[in-house]
């Protein structure tokens, strides 16, 4: 078999574009080092990227979510339709606020909620559904639009897998009330730390950033500036998410690059396409949609234990994960629901398994994984 590679390759990792070093080191020594002129100009630079939708930096996609449902609404005893198929921070923010998630069973292509389960799940008191675009594909945003005017419901969408993702012609952050970004270090613009919400409606956003930040008004941080004043006023019961210069410093650089580092992530997904074993299934594409393939999870023949699998590349140096597990199936969760509550979910998470896949990687990567898993597979 295929001889074994000296260096480990892992499934993510966060890349360097170009002088994010000195762009943090400009804001060290500018004094600056909280939210303050890099951070507008990050937010700036992301709602042009967003055809013009207002932005509001966080720090973190968490963050985002929580105040998004808070901002719109979102009360205790409220229900809140998420996907099975997500990390905790999208069911667990719903939580936070005293409502209450509802989970819903996953497309088995696409691993994003199936919108027709969802419609089911809807009665008087649901006031909202959360889309997560699994991977970096968009789910069926004109059927959760259509659900979501028929209840009457918000939509918020976690999108921490999807900035630069376009559902049809559209990019995913201009088309929800609130579509909440991760920046987080493994993310397709990393800072670290980090996220954003993008709102179509400004006020909105701007309750939102009043609420990331103690419920202080927008000229809170003017304070330290030549012309602002000592005086705000604490106009609600805010929490402290606001977004640094030092982590915007790293975003705008990403930034700039992101269309690139997507479209070479989307290169290194058409590779695998060609290049995997018959019998592994790839990721999900189509030309309809513009997919950014912030990880590759792909399915495994019946019949191969997933969890050998995940040893055997390890012993080729190759790096996996599971994107994710069921969220009914972690101890937190699962008294609500029985096994067998979401089939698609349960039948998928037995099979399924992420290669690696991020911007440091080479084609030779591609072939070197490809040719391992071939193996694994004969
Ligand atoms: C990473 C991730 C989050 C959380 O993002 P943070 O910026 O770390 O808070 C939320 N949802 C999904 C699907 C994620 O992958």
């Amino acid at each position: 078999m295929l001889s074994v590679r000296d260096r480990f390759l892992p499934v993510s990792c966060p890349t360097l574009q170009a002088d994010e070093i000195d762009r943090v080191v400009d804001v060290l020594r500018s004094g600056m080092w909280t939210t303050g002129p890099v951070t507008t100009q990050f937010e700036e630079k992301l709602s042009v990227y967003l055809d013009n939708t207002p932005c509001v930096g966080l720090n973190s996609c968490t963050a985002a979510l929580f105040l998004g449902l808070l901002a719109t609404g979102v009360k205790p005893g409220d229900e809140v339709i998420v996907p099975v198929w997500t990390f905790a921070a999208t069911a667990h923010v719903v939580e936070w606020l005293g409502a209450k998630p509802i989970l819903c069973d996953i497309e088995s292509a696409s691993l994003n909620i199936d919108v027709a389960k969802a419609e089911v799940l809807c009665n008087a008191k649901t006031k909202a559904i959360m889309p997560v675009h699994m991977a970096g594909y968009p789910c069926d945003m004109n059927a959760i639009a259509d659900l979501a005017q028929q209840r009457g419901l918000i939509v918020v969408e976690d999108a921490a897998h999807a900035i630069g993702t376009k559902y049809k012609e559209k990019k995913i952050g201009t088309l929800s009330d609130v579509t909440c970004f991760s920046f987080y270090a493994t993310k397709n613009l990393a800072m670290g730390e980090g996220g954003a919400v993008s709102c179509p409606d400004p006020d909105l956003a701007e309750r939102i950033r009043a609420l990331g930040y103690f419920g202080i008004n927008k000229s809170a941080f003017k304070r330290y500036e030549k012309a602002g004043a000592w005086r705000y006023d604490v106009e609600a019961l805010g929490y402290k998410y606001n977004l640094d210069s030092m982590h915007a410093a790293i975003g705008l650089v990403q930034l700039e690059h992101l269309d690139a580092a997507n479209r070479y992530r989307r290169h290194l997904a058409a590779r695998y396409r060609e290049k995997l074993p018959v019998g592994i299934i790839p990721t999900v594409n189509s030309p309809e949609h513009y997919h950014t393939h912030h990880i590759y999870p792909v399915i495994l023949p019946e019949g191969v234990d997933r969890d050998d699998f995940f040893q055997n590349l390890k012993k080729y140096n190759i790096g996996a994960s599971v994107h994710f597990m069921p969220l009914h199936l972690h101890s937190y969760y699962a008294p609500r629901y029985p096994r067998g509550s979401f089939p698609v979910a349960e039948a998928v998470f037995e099979r399924i398994i992420t290669l690696p896949m991020h911007n440091s990687m080479t084609e030779e990567d591609v072939d070197y994984v490809s040719e391992v898993c071939a193996g694994l597979i004969a």
